[in-house]
């Protein structure tokens, strides 16, 4: 038996992203509808020692990194403790987190000494007015987090910008700057159309070839690796510790290379973030299913991974929204 998992296509996957809720204390005029209260009931929520069984497996399996996000996983109770029961998984190198960091002033610390290495933020805006008109929220809490994050000592720490025509793409030589003052590492996102909310966001579509063009002009860009597994371009501003990540699922999309799957609150496994191909953990996992039957379930699962998203080909196939399936 293989310790490695490898899909139909032959591409090994490593990464799992763990998503620990579908709810968000933002709301993202992408990402989710205002009215949005959450798909699943708590009670149907892996609980802490469910995740920490199924992870077991993957990591058993050759998976080396894990992501865990949502929804906002600082909104999931217990989180620190989950962190660090997942940190404690042998073999698993690399925990990290995505965040909105609402609330990670009040929690960066803890989640640091839980285990978790590296830390991802949403910042679509610098600008106060403009953050509320996105998020509808607070842009004060989410800079006093970035803040915290750096002091709690997360390295990298990350800032993800879904660039959006009309909406923020005139802010990105601000943001340039803002990550150059603070040594963050900016990545910047296409927008997807992912579930209704995504959609209808697709106007907004700014394909970043043009956006790397424009930073060319100003800043002497040179190409740059960034360790992390991801599938963003990286370049660095010459002169700076500034990379620039451009991630572009959509103007040049990296199936070829995808290595991760996503697994949702209640144990349902997403083979792709752009279809529905999936397998459901949470029966097996409440019938008492044996440690070995769970890794040849996992198996089996991977063996479902398509070989690419269609976004541009079937852009209404994804219903469910992106704080669904774990971004
Ligand atoms: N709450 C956490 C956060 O804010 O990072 C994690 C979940 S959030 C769904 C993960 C990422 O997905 C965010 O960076 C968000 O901007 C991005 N996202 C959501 N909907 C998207 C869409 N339609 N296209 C591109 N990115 C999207």
């Amino acid at each position: 038996m293989t310790d490695h998992l490898i899909d139909p296509c032959g591409r090994r996957v490593d990464y799992l992203r763990l998503s620990v809720t579908d709810r968000c204390d933002l709301r993202c005029f992408y990402c989710l509808p205002a009215e949005y209260r959450g798909d699943d009931e708590p009670e149907d929520w892996l609980t802490f020692a469910e995740i920490g069984r199924l992870v077991g497996a993957f990591v058993a399996l050759g998976v080396r990194r894990v992501r865990i996000t949502g929804g906002e996983p600082l909104t999931r109770k217990g989180l620190p403790d989950l962190a660090g029961g997942l940190a404690r998984i042998p073999g698993l190198l690399d925990l990290s987190l995505s965040t909105n960091a609402v609330g990670l002033a009040r929690h960066a610390h803890v989640l640091r000494a839980a285990g978790i290495r590296r830390v991802n933020v949403s910042l679509d805006s610098l600008r106060a007015e403009r953050f509320k008109q996105i998020t509808r929220g607070n842009l004060d809490k989410v800079l006093a987090g970035l803040m915290a994050a750096g002091t709690a000592g997360f390295a990298p720490v990350k800032i993800n910008m879904v660039v959006m025509k009309g909406v923020n793409d005139d802010e990105i030589e601000d943001m340039v700057a803002f990550c150059i003052e603070h040594d963050f590492t900016l990545r910047l996102i296409e927008t997807m159309p992912v579930g209704d909310t995504g959609r209808d966001a697709t106007a907004h579509f700014v394909d970043l070839g043009e956006i790397r063009a424009r930073l060319e002009a100003h800043y002497d860009l040179e190409p740059a690796v960034m360790p992390g597994g991801g599938p963003a371009h990286y370049v660095q501003v010459a002169g700076t510790r500034l990379r620039i990540g451009f991630i572009t699922p959509i103007s040049q999309h990296f199936c070829a290379t995808c290595n991760r799957v996503r697994l949702t609150a209640d144990g349902t496994l997403y083979l792709c973030l752009g279809q529905d191909h999936r397998f459901e953990f949470r029966p097996l996992l409440r019938a008492g299913i044996s440690d070995s039957d769970l890794q040849d379930a996992v198996r089996h699962a991977i063996t479902l991974k398509p070989d690419r998203h269609e976004f541009l080909e079937k852009p209404r196939q994804v219903v469910r929204f992106m704080a669904k399936t774990g971004g």
